[in-house]
C-alpha cells in the first residue's frame, strides 16, 4: 500500500500515542442536548487517521476511539506490502509455489471484493499490480522511466487471473513467480469501515472516520443534516471553486495524482498504474467517489481514474447507491463531469453551474 511508507517508526508512534491519548484529543467542544463532539488522530497505516465522534462523555469517546485505531492497526498488520512478516506479504511470497493458503477472513474479504471489481472493470482495478507499483516508486526515487526490460519481467507477474480464490476453502493460490499483491486502492476503505463499525458497537451512532482522502460516516451530528466534507480541488490554479458535500450514512474516497507522481521530460506520470500497459497514468485527473461504504469508494476512485470518464462514469452509474465527481486537464482547458447521482450530495443550491 501507499500508505504505510514509514510502518516501523508508526509502529513505534503508535505506542507513545496510546499513552497520550488524552491529551492529543483533549478537544471535546459544544455540548450539543447530552452529546459532546470529541476529536482524534492518530498515524496509522502511514497516514493521519481522524475521528470525529458524538458522545455523552470523555471516558466512552475514548474507549471507542481507542478500539476504532486498534481495529486499523491490527488491519495494517494484515494488510501492509511494506511489513515482511504481514499476512500480505508472507502470502505474496508464496507465488509460483503452487501452494495454496488459507486466508485471514478480512484478507479474504478484500481479495473477494478486489476480484470482483477487477472482472468488472476489465482489469483496470488490479491488486495484482505490485511489480509495477515496486518499478514505479523505484522510478520516483531515481526520478527515471523504467527500465523496458524490467517492465517487460514485472508483466510476467501481474494479472488478476494469476490470483485465484477458491471460495469452498476460502484459499488463495498466486499461480505465477514472483508475484506481489498491493491493496493500496481498497484496504484503507476497508479500514475506515471497520473503524466505524467498532464504534458503532461501542454505542457511537454519530461519527466520521477518515484516512486522508477517504472517510466514512455514520448518522449526522446532532441538529444536522449531515457530515459536510470538501470535494478536493483539482491541483491548478484556474480549477473549479471548491465544493462540498453533506453525507450520512456513505462513504467519500478521492483518487488523484496530486501528491505522487513522478515528472520526466514534462511527462507527469502517477502512482496509478494502468494494469494493462505497465506505465503510470499521464492523465491528471482527481476523483471522488461517493458509495454506502468506504471500500467501496476506495476502490471505485482508483478504477475510474485509469478508466478515465467515459467508461469510468459508466462502471459507477453501474454501481448500487454509487455516485462519482471527476475533473480533469486534458489540455489547456478543465474538464468537470458529476455521474447523475452525484449532485443530490451537494450542500446547498447548485449555483456553479
Ligand atoms: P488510491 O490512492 O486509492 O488511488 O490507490 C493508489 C494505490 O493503489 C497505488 O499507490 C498502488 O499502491 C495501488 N495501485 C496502483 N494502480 C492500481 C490499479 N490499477 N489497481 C489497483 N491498485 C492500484
Ligand atoms: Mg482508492
Amino acid at each position: 500500500m501507499t500508505t504505510k511508507r514509514v510502518p516501523r517508526r508508526v509502529a513505534a508512534n503508535v505506542v507513545v500515542y496510546a499513552s497520550v491519548l488524552a491529551t492529543l484529543c483533549g478537544c471535546a467542544t459544544r455540548p450539543t442536548g447530552e452529546l459532546t463532539r470529541f476529536e482524534f488522530t492518530r498515524p496509522e497505516m502511514g497516514l493521519p487517521f481522524r475521528m470525529l465522534l458524538y458522545a455523552p462523555d470523555r471516558l466512552s469517546a475514548e474507549a471507542a476511539a481507542e478500539a476504532g485505531f486498534a481495529r486499523i492497526h491490527q488491519l495494517n498488520d494484515t494488510f501492509s506490502d511494506y511489513d515482511y512478516d504481514s499476512e500480505l506479504s508472507r502470502l505474496s511470497r508464496t507465488s509460483g509455489s503452487g501452494q495454496k493458503v488459507e486466508v485471514s477472513e478480512d484478507l479474504w474479504r478484500v481479495l473477494t471484493l478486489a476480484q470482483s471489481l477487477a472482472k468488472r472493470s476489465d482489469g483496470a482495478f488490479d491488486v495484482t499490480v505490485g511489480p509495477y507499483v515496486n518499478l514505479w516508486r523505484k522510478a520516483r526515487r531515481d526520478k527515471q522511466f523504467p527500465a523496458p526490460e524490467r517492465l517487460e519481467r514485472a508483466r510476467r507477474a501481474v494479472g488478476f487471473g494469476h490470483l485465484r480464490l477458491d471460495a469452498g476453502n476460502r484459499t488463495v493460490e498466486l499461480d505465477v513467480p514472483n508475484m506481489r499483491l498491493d491493496l493500496g486502492a481498497i484496504a484503507k476503505g476497508y479500514a475506515v469501515d471497520e473503524a466505524l463499525k467498532v464504534l458503532k458497537e461501542h454505542g457511537i451512532r454519530s461519527a466520521l472516520v477518515g484516512g486522508s482522502g477517504d472517510m466514512a460516516a455514520s448518522d449526522p451530528p446532532p441538529a444536522r443534516k449531515g457530515w459536510r466534507i470538501e470535494v478536493a480541488p483539482l491541483d491548478a490554479p484556474d480549477a473549479p471553486p471548491t465544493r462540498y458535500v453533506l453525507l450520512s450514512n456513505r462513504a467519500i474516497a478521492t483518487s488523484g495524482d496530486s501528491f505522487q507522481r513522478l515528472e520526466i521530460e514534462g511527462r507527469r506520470y502517477s502512482h496509478i498504474v494502468d494494469p494493462r500497459t505497465g506505465l503510470g497514468l499521464t492523465d491528471h485527473s482527481l476523483v471522488t467517489v461517493i458509495a454506502p461504504d468506504c471500500v467501496t469508494a476506495d476502490s471505485l476512485a482508483t478504477t475510474v481514474s485509469v478508466l478515465g470518464p467515459d467508461r469510468g462514469i459508466r462502471l459507477v452509474e453501474q454501481t448500487r447507491q454509487a455516485a462519482v465527481h471527476l475533473v480533469r486537464k486534458p489540455g489547456d482547458r478543465i474538464e468537470s463531469i458529476d455521474s447523475s447521482r452525484f449532485a443530490r450530495f451537494y450542500e446547498g443550491p447548485d449555483t456553479s453551474r
